[in-house]
């Protein structure tokens, strides 16, 4: 039987691939890939996307599966990715027909693993026929978009890459800057990472000496969120990378979604509110990450500490695809790219441990890094544009900023603190002491920009 012997032609290559995640990762997505140009897969391969989500399974070691089982199904997938270029000429191949009985004879082997997949996946569920499993159990896809607040700003290299120490880095060069979260749409349920700016902040008015100008406001996050098809009746869940105002604006807006959050974070003053949950992280290791909470099919929360103690990073996987969803791991993919961390607010030590951990991941996964601070986060999402740390595209200048009327008012671009002169008997903020500090987030004079 011709099905029997390319399957065992394949079972020996398949180890290297079961030892290794990345690897293994890969072949999942190329797989599934391929699957989708073979036309009419028919009932006798409709059990496949169950197959490829319990190897996942088997991956995350949220699930066990016998080695003998795993091997066959690596083989099966080995074929179909890569088999019409490794079989012996020996072996008469004849196209889709041949795709179709290598992969049905996989799918047999395996039936009855897969039906205790399926019930342990479902719960308490009854086990089907593998051949019965209909072709919608293949998962929606999830869609992400931008939420757009500000555009046209920039930040300078050492804001950008100075989270180490600045030396050797040049304040006249400037990268690109905005402000955008993100909205996770699962098709059953929508997931804020994020709520943007609190209303009404004073537009920044940028001078010289500013180290980030997030620009000029697009709109406020509600408007920005209406825009992109949500109104906050439509979101169940928010997702807080961090604590910082530009994170967690327009938290109030949303009494009714559960707001997760590091346990550090749930403590911070701007997250006071009655639906914030404190996140254990229970689901443990994900990849090279420590830990995770599993937030919804396909939607992960991971601690990122560093920038504040308490960050946090969302990965969502669909189609293949790794989409990170940061707040401030980096202010700009410049400096993903260099391997230097952005300005640091409460552990560099950490936010080095992390940026190390979001590197290797990167390297290993097909990623689409989607940050907040850079309008190469709406690009890369739009492009669905995979981060290859080895090949940064160009950086992209900022443009040419429009002076405006400075008002003599400055802002602090941690907590949002707004200092007017006339408020403090008309002293300008250039003639407030070195070492005045914000009075309520307690962050220095370098920290606030002209409005
Ligand atoms: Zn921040
Ligand atoms: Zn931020």
């Amino acid at each position: 039987m011709f099905a029997e012997d390319i399957l065992r032609q394949f079972t020996a290559e398949a180890t290297g691939f079961i030892n290794d995640p990345s690897r293994l990762d890969q072949l999942l997505a190329d797989a599934e890939e391929q699957l989708r140009k073979i036309p009419h897969v028919g009932e006798t391969l409709a059990g496949l996307p169950i197959v490829i989500s319990m190897v996942k399974s088997w991956v995350k070691r949220e699930y066990e599966v016998q080695p003998k089982v795993l091997a066959t199904i690596v083989a099966a997938f080995l074929y179909l990715v890569k088999g019409k270029d490794l079989i012996p000429d020996k072996i008469p191949i004849v196209g889709m027909t041949d795709d179709i009985a290598v992969l049905g004879l996989a799918l047999k082997f395996v039936e009855p693993e897969l039906n205790a997949y399926r019930a342990w996946r479902d719960g308490t569920a009854p086990a089907t026929e593998a051949g019965e499993e209909p072709a919608k159990a293949a998962k929606a896809p999830i869609t992400i978009k931008a939420v757009k607040l500000y555009e046209n700003g920039f930040m300078t290299q050492p804001f950008a890459m100075g989270g180490e120490g600045a030396e050797g880095l040049d304040p006249s060069v400037r990268y690109r800057s905005s402000l955008q979260n993100y909205v996770i749409d699962t098709g059953s349920e929508v997931i804020l990472v994020d709520t943007g700016m609190p209303d009404g902040m004073p537009n920044q008015v940028p001078d010289e000496k500013t180290a980030i100008y997030m620009g000029t406001r697009i709109q406020d996050y509600l408007d920005a969120l209406k825009a992109v098809g949500y109104t906050p009746e439509n979101v169940s869940k928010i997702l807080v990378t961090h604590k910082h105002a530009d994170h967690t604006g327009l938290l109030a807006a949303f009494p009714m979604a559960t707001i997760y959050a590091s346990p550090e974070e749930a403590q911070a003053q701007e997250l006071a509110l009655p639906n914030v949950t404190a996140v254990a992280y229970k689901d443990g290791p994900y990849y090279n990450f420590p830990a995770s909470e599993k937030i919804a099919d396909g939607v992960y929360y991971l601690p990122a500490k560093g920038h504040t103690t308490g960050n946090s990073i969302v990965i969502v996987e669909d189609g293949g695809l790794f989409y990170m969803l940061h707040g401030d791991v980096t202010y700009t993919d410049e400096a993903l790219y260099a391997n230097r961390l952005s300005v640091v607010f409460e552990d560099v030590a950490a936010a080095r441990a992390t940026l190390d951990q979001v590197r290797e991941f990167i390297s290993a996964h097909p990623t689409v890094y989607l940050s907040t601070h850079t309008p190469l986060g709406v690009e890369n999402l739009e492009n669905k544009a995979v981060i290859d740390l080895n090949n940064p595209p160009e950086s992209i200048p900022p443009t040419e900023v429009a002076a405006a009327e400075a008002t003599g008012r400055y802002i602090c671009s941690v907590c949002g603190y707004v200092y007017d002169p006339a408020e403090h008997d008309g002293i300008a903020f250039d003639a407030l002491p070195d070492d005045w500090k914000c009075p309520r987030c307690k962050q220095g004079k370098d920290k606030f920009g002209a409005a």
